[in-house]
């Protein structure tokens, strides 16, 4: 794997794709902003070896989200939004092209001088940036002589300057330093990992969850299955689960993962009780009961002590482990506690020598909520890419720099 690390970027004007998808509030203020701060490393090699950088990116889905009249809700979309706090922790000025292609935007790319670096307008007001257009990732190409990718994010996704681009620049193309960093962590836990290796899996829907599950089988010793997620295998086993959260279209599937897991000797692990609540609401009324048992009206919210302790068992004793998705409905204090707990027993593992990684949106979330993030080995950025890694599929943004 070739890495920002392994060129000298003298000279170069690198156009590097980066995720500077950031959550804004209503006025536009960036409410977390450690998108920006991971593209850092990469931007920085760049400009300390003399290069000069342009910076590529998507915000949010402006083709999905259009204005009533049919247009594009450019002030919402645009990646202005962006350059102010860019600026403040780069150090430097960032500048800005209003739109990402163009002649304008290849005049100011092509005399930027080295050292200075260049925002683009967000690729996705361009259709043929999801539709991987070969014409578009041409015409982006433009602005570099190099290409660096380190938007793991969307490297799942084969769009036009995450996978296509990597063609027009055959012998120069890299990873960025985020990306490889994502690479390497996922493959560790994957390939490399120390046994037992335990993957603890939550979350709202089995579906989105099945071919993780499935590709685990065969390499985790355990798979422990917490949140909304659970309730469904208790269903298939003719469990009384009240108003829970099932899918009913996948009572089958969650039987045959079962069988599947029992067959290959991989020890999947469900809870046995959970926190229930009359209503999902911070105010519910809770009990606790058994994942068999719960009542009509009520609803399982949160893992419960009885399932906390198992699973804290599990983590105790494993050497590598991988967590995506929350236990339960941790947003709500009545319902964080088992993510909670699990979060700390993973922590404790990792202090006795375990290698942790966790992954996803809401898991990541879950950690930096109980201010753990350090105290894990790696948290990932990557939602869908690590799901679709972990899936055993090959990233179209990964294939396209080793190509
Ligand atoms: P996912 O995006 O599939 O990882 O799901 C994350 C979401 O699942 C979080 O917002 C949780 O609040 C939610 N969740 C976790 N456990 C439950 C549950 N038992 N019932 C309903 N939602 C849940």
């Amino acid at each position: 794997m070739i890495t920002a690390g392994n060129i000298s970027f003298s000279g170069v004007r690198a156009l590097v794709r980066v995720d500077f998808n950031v959550p804004m509030d209503k006025s536009f203020h960036i409410t977390d902003d450690s998108r920006i701060r991971a593209a850092l490393p990469t931007i920085r090699k760049i400009l300390a070896d003399g290069g000069s950088v342009v910076l590529m990116s998507h915000l949010g889905r402006p083709q999905k989200k259009l204005k009533e009249d049919g247009s594009l809700d450019r002030e919402k979309f645009t990646l202005q939004h962006t350059v102010k706090r860019a600026s403040e922790l780069l150090g430097r000025p960032v500048l800005f092209s209003d739109d990402c292609i163009g002649e304008e935007a290849f005049q100011l790319s092509s005399s930027l001088k080295p050292g200075e670096v260049l925002l683009l307008e967000n690729l996705r007001f361009y259709k043929e940036e999801e539709k991987g257009s070969r014409d578009f990732a041409g015409k982006l190409a433009r602005h570099g002589t190099y290409y660096v990718n380190d938007a793991f994010g969307t490297a799942h996704r084969a769009h036009a300057s995450t996978a296509i681009i990597a063609e027009f620049f055959p012998g120069r193309k890299c990873f960025g330093f985020l990306m490889a960093a994502e690479l390497e962590n996922a493959e560790k836990v994957m390939n490399n990992s120390g046994h037992p290796f335990t993957a603890i899996l939550g979350g709202a829907k089995v579906s989105d969850k099945i071919r993780i599950i499935e590709n685990l089988i065969g390499k985790a010793d355990n798979i422990l299955i917490g949140g909304g997620m659970a309730y469904t295998f208790f269903r298939a086993m003719g469990g009384h689960i009240g108003n829970s959260l099932t899918e009913d279209d996948k009572l089958d599937m969650a039987l045959r993962l079962m069988e599947k897991a029992r067959t290959a000797g991989c020890n999947l692990l469900l809870p046995e009780d959970s926190v229930i609540g009359d209503k999902f609401d911070h105010d519910a009324s809770t009990r606790i009961a058994s994942n068999r048992e719960i009542p009509d009206g009520w609803m399982g919210l949160d893992i419960g002590p009885e399932s906390i302790r198992a699973f804290e068992k599990v983590v105790h004793s494993s050497r590598t482990i991988l967590w995506n998705g929350p236990m339960g409905v941790f947003e709500m204090k009545k319902f964080e506690e088992g993510t909670r707990k699990i979060a700390e027993a993973v922590v404790q593992a990792t202090g006795n020598g375990a290698w942790s990684l966790i992954g996803g949106g809401d898991s990541a979330a879950a950690i930096s909520k109980f201010g753990f993030e350090k105290q894990v080995s790696y948290v990932s950025t990557g939602g869908g890419a690590l799901l679709e890694y972990f899936e055993g599929k090959t990233l179209p943004g990964v294939k396209a720099l080793i190509d």
